[in-house]
């Protein structure tokens, strides 16, 4: 069923695999794919791909450079470094990286755990923050009226359940978002 609002894949976006590489556990680039694939059909013209992963979507950047793609509008984070000190200003920020992908028809949202401050590979978001980065993303989309499509992506805490844990709220906050009726 499709509402035209919202959906979730609860895989990742394996953002790190190229156009004739993998890389860092990617082996098929899972975004690219989605808006290869939506282009295609002509289900969408322009498609944004906002990922809040804590690593550099490097090999998304790879493909939209080597099948020279003007109509995806690409956002990674983590192409550059963040500290804690850069949290709150990243929230503020959030606002405006959603709204310049007001012309598209679809945004897919890599919504990664591995930013949070505890992750060993990340980390600058408390899980407060992280809550509040999804808020952010969902409630703007909402406001435009632009569908989005999430997944999840990296996450390196031990036991798992902290992950989890992540990504639940993730999914909480989107419901809170979504199932509400429109203001
Ligand atoms: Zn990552």
């Amino acid at each position: 069923m499709t509402n035209g609002l919202v959906a979730v894949a609860p895989c990742s976006g394996f953002h790190h695999a190229g156009y004739a590489q993998v890389a860092g556990f990617c082996t098929f680039n899972g975004l690219m794919v989605a808006a290869l694939a939506l282009h295609s059909s002509n289900e969408a013209k322009r498609v944004g791909i906002i990922d809040f992963d804590e690593h550099y979507g490097n090999g998304t950047d790879n493909i939209i450079e080597r099948l020279k793609i003007d109509w995806i509008c690409h956002h990674s984070e983590g192409k550059e470094h963040r500290s804690p000190n850069d949290a709150e200003s990243f929230l503020v920020r959030i606002d405006s990286i959603v709204e310049a992908m007001t012309d598209c028809d679809v945004i897919l949202y890599q919504a990664g755990a591995d930013p949070h401050i505890d992750d060993p590979l990340g980390g600058w978001l408390t899980t407060d923050q992280l809550f509040e980065r999804d808020k952010r993303v969902f409630e703007t989309a909402r406001r435009l009226g632009v569908p989005i499509a999430w997944n999840l992506a990296g996450g390196y805490q031990t036991p798992l359940r902290k992950v989890l844990d992540i990504h639940d709220n993730t999914m909480r906050t989107c419901a809170a978002s979504y199932m509400r009726p429109p203001r």
